[in-house]
């Protein structure tokens, strides 16, 4: 058929060129892996994990740590028997770079033998072996399999960042490997009793253990290999807290960083940033500029402005991209920061603290620091978290600077006078000791840890905190009197991949026939920013929320956007491809003022927590046009986050007495109703709320009569 001769034809001689380039891209990552300083200890690194059941790896950035050691342990048999090796990172973006980059090593389709998996987003298989996720997902599969059953090796990456997830996951796979070591050997289910007995001191958890145990295996179990691998080097606090582990240091290549202060303290970080970005750019030999900033609203700012900026230079000055990384970016953008430029071309990595050590970007010779990080900040008393922007620490600064010494010598900008650097503290705080445990409570009690003042933490997080964040629970109806988990309530929070707020808004909303609106806005509520307004656009970009706002509030504008959008694809998809009408939608969502990043993300998270509620059963229906339900809905869920107009126009947030100020960007912020709730609380100067919706102060003795009495 001349058709087929021709598409042969066509393919063929193409196809040679691509085994060609193939070819050398292969030799070329072989060049790479061979070059890393971690490949030298590969035998060793194997024995040392068959020797040790528990090891402390402590190697700089970039060593090979992550992408290697578990590509050496595949290779050394750890997966025979089916078994899988388990790597953890602190965020969802480092999983998923590294596991393709790794799938691209190994020569394999992403999804096969090496995959992640990671909140609303699995690519695994049957076939995988090599399992990258975040540590907040291994938590969750602890729920399904308490023994860990699938993994021979699980591999706590990064653990310096020290995230809630990571404290928690150490102290439950302490307890894993310690029931899996002593059921394993010998036992059929009849040994079971003399198991639970030499189990940790929850007993709870003996027999859960114990349960599942006689359940599912009802045979051997392998010992549990657990590495810990960390960038700083600092290996003491882990290696204690597991018993005097062996630690193992990497070498690592460091070349000299300069590092350059500014004679003054900055007051627009952003600004200085950019000005130092153009006179590397126009002064400084070759090299990648990398920038540290807080956020992705920052970094689609920066990004913006750099553009503009760009067409003020002459022609042959204007060859500089910007790359962004961030935790939400969807993964297909993730994998820009990696590619190199153009030639001629500079490039700028806009990078949050995900760039200090979680993924390394080759190429970087400059580093502009503005010395500040997003972070999060719990204050018990209150029970309320935020999220603030604070200084960095001297660890994160010179794990920052780092990043330019990488293949040469480089330079680091301080954006701060080096006084400055003097105050900072020495090492951030761990993340448990700064934020709501609700969540993690509510995991840690679904897999039967009842006692957890009791757990052994890493590190304890206050008693103050662990009583408020019970009492959260308890307030939404999580927990029973005694402490234990409710039922269906406390279980079915459990299951779903959401903060315990979220996950109960969901039930509540069943009951009030709204749940298809509730899906929407936690789907909406759960990505950074909907909406975006540029500096110098602001009026254009207010115009074009005003045709979504809702004078009821931001929830309902939220979900105005996503089902105009939702009507908008719907529409083009009967006469053109999925392909063409996402890419008139993003034409629409920038006409709009919309992130089409977020809205994406949106629409992702929205199918899979409709997945998970009707599995679980809940019904989902809509409220129609009946807002007021969905507003007695909102009421209902999120009574915790109230608050009351005051004469000077501030708001009081009743369960906190905190004053709080509506953020410009609600729909409310002129209006002030009297009443209102809200999900956010973002502290600047400032403490602002944001998503916000008006109720009725009333509905609040009515709706959530466990917490509003008349009186108060
Ligand atoms: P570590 O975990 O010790 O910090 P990694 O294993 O993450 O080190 O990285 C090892 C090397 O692999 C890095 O120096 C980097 O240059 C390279 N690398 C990692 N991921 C990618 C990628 N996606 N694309 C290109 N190179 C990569
Ligand atoms: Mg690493």
């Amino acid at each position: 058929m001349p058709s087929m001769a021709q598409g042969q034809g066509g393919v063929k001689p193409k196809s040679n060129v691509d085994s060609n380039d193939s070819y050398a891209r292969r030799q070329k990552i072989m060049q790479q892996r061979k070059s890393l300083p971690i490949a030298s200890v590969e035998k060793r690194l194997a024995d040392e994990v068959r020797k040790n059941d528990i090891m402390i790896i402590v190697g700089e950035t970039g060593s090979g740590k992550t992408t290697q050691l578990p590509q050496f342990l595949f290779h050394a048999g750890f997966c025979r028997d089916g078994k899988l090796i388990g790597i953890t990172q602190p965020r969802r973006v480092a999983a998923i770079t590294v596991a393709k980059r790794v799938a691209d090593e190994c020569g394999v389709q992403l999804g096969q033998r090496v995959g992640y998996s990671v909140r609303f987003d699995d690519r695994t298989s049957a076939a995988t072996r090599i399992k990258y996720m975040t540590d907040g997902l291994l938590l969750r599969e602890a729920l399904l399999d308490p023994y860990l059953s699938r993994y021979s090796v699980i591999i706590v990456d990064e653990a310096h960042e020290r995230t809630v997830h990571t404290d928690v996951l150490l102290g439950l796979l302490k307890r894993v490997q310690n029931a899996r070591s002593k059921s394993g050997h010998d036992h059929s289910s009849a040994d079971n009793k003399k198991t639970s007995n030499g189990l940790p001191s929850d007993k709870e958890t003996g027999a859960r253990f114990n349960g599942i145990f006689k359940q599912s295996q009802g045979g051997k179990l392998p010992p549990l290999k657990l590495i810990i691998m960390s960038a700083s080097l600092d290996a003491r606090v882990f290696s204690e807290y597991f018993g005097g582990a062996r630690a193992v240091h990497i070498q690592g290549r460091q070349f000299p960083v300069d590092i350059l202060y500014t004679l003054y303290p900055e007051t627009d970080y952003l600004d200085a940033a950019l000005i130092t970005m153009f006179q590397i750019h126009l002064e400084e030999g070759p090299g990648d500029i990398l920038v540290f900033l807080t956020g992705q609203e920052e970094i689609e700012s920066v990004e913006r402005l750099v553009q503009e900026r760009l067409q003020q230079l002459p022609e042959p000055s204007r060859k500089l991209i910007t790359v962004p990384i961030f935790s939400s970016l969807p993964s297909e953008q993730q994998m820009r920061v990696f590619a190199p430029a153009a030639v001629g071309f500079r490039k700028v990595i806009l990078a949050t603290n995900i760039a200090e050590t979680s993924v390394t970007i080759p190429g970087i010779k400059y580093v502009i620091d503005p010395g500040f990080v997003k972070a999060r900040s719990y204050d018990p008393s209150k029970g309320m978290e935020s999220l603030i922007v604070v200084p960095t620490s001297k660890a994160q600064a010179l794990q920052r600077s780092g990043r330019a010494g990488r293949e040469g010598p480089g330079k680091c900008f301080r954006l701060y006078p080096e006084s400055e650097f003097g105050k900072l503290e020495d090492s951030t705080k761990p993340e448990i000791k700064r934020c709501n445990l609700s969540n993690v409570i509510l995991q840690l009690k679904a897999l039967g840890v009842d006692d957890i003042i009791g757990f052994d933490f890493l590190e304890k997080p206050s008693r103050a905190s662990i009583i408020k964040s019970l009492e959260q629970l308890f307030l939404l109806g999580a927990l029973t009197d005694d402490c234990k988990l409710s039922d269906p309530v406390g279980h079915q929070m459990a299951r779903l991949p959401l903060d315990p707020i979220y996950s109960k808004a969901l039930i509540v909303a069943s009951q009030f026939n709204c749940l298809e609106e509730m899906l929407i806005t936690v789907a909406m509520l759960s990505v950074e920013s909907i909406f975006y307004a540029p500096r110098e656009k602001l009026e254009e970009a207010r115009t074009a929320m005003k045709c979504f706002a809702s004078p009821e509030g931001d929830h309902l504008t939220l979900i105005n956007v996503y089902r105009t959008s939702a009507e908008f694809l719907e529409k083009r998809k009967m006469e053109i491809s999925t392909e063409k009408s996402e890419k008139l939608l993003r034409k629409w969502c920038k006409e709009n003022f919309i992130n089409s990043r977020s809205l994406r993300q949106a629409r992702d998270i929205h199918s899979q927590i409709r997945g998970h509620v009707e599995q679980m059963g809940l019904c989902v229906s809509s409220c129609g046009d009946d807002m007021l339900q969905f507003r007695r809905c909102l009421a209902a869920s999120f009574f915790l986050n109230a608050a009351l107009r005051q004469p000077e126009g501030t708001y009081r947030a009743l369960a906190s007495g905190q004053v709080v100020q509506i953020h410009p960007s609600s729909v409310l912020f002129r209006a002030k109703p009297e009443c209102i709730i809200f999900n956010e609380l973002v502290q600047t100067n400032n403490k602002y709320i944001r998503n916000i919706t008006r109720i009725d102060y009333l509905w609040l003795t009515e709706l959530a009569p466990q917490f509003y009495t008349m009186q108060n």
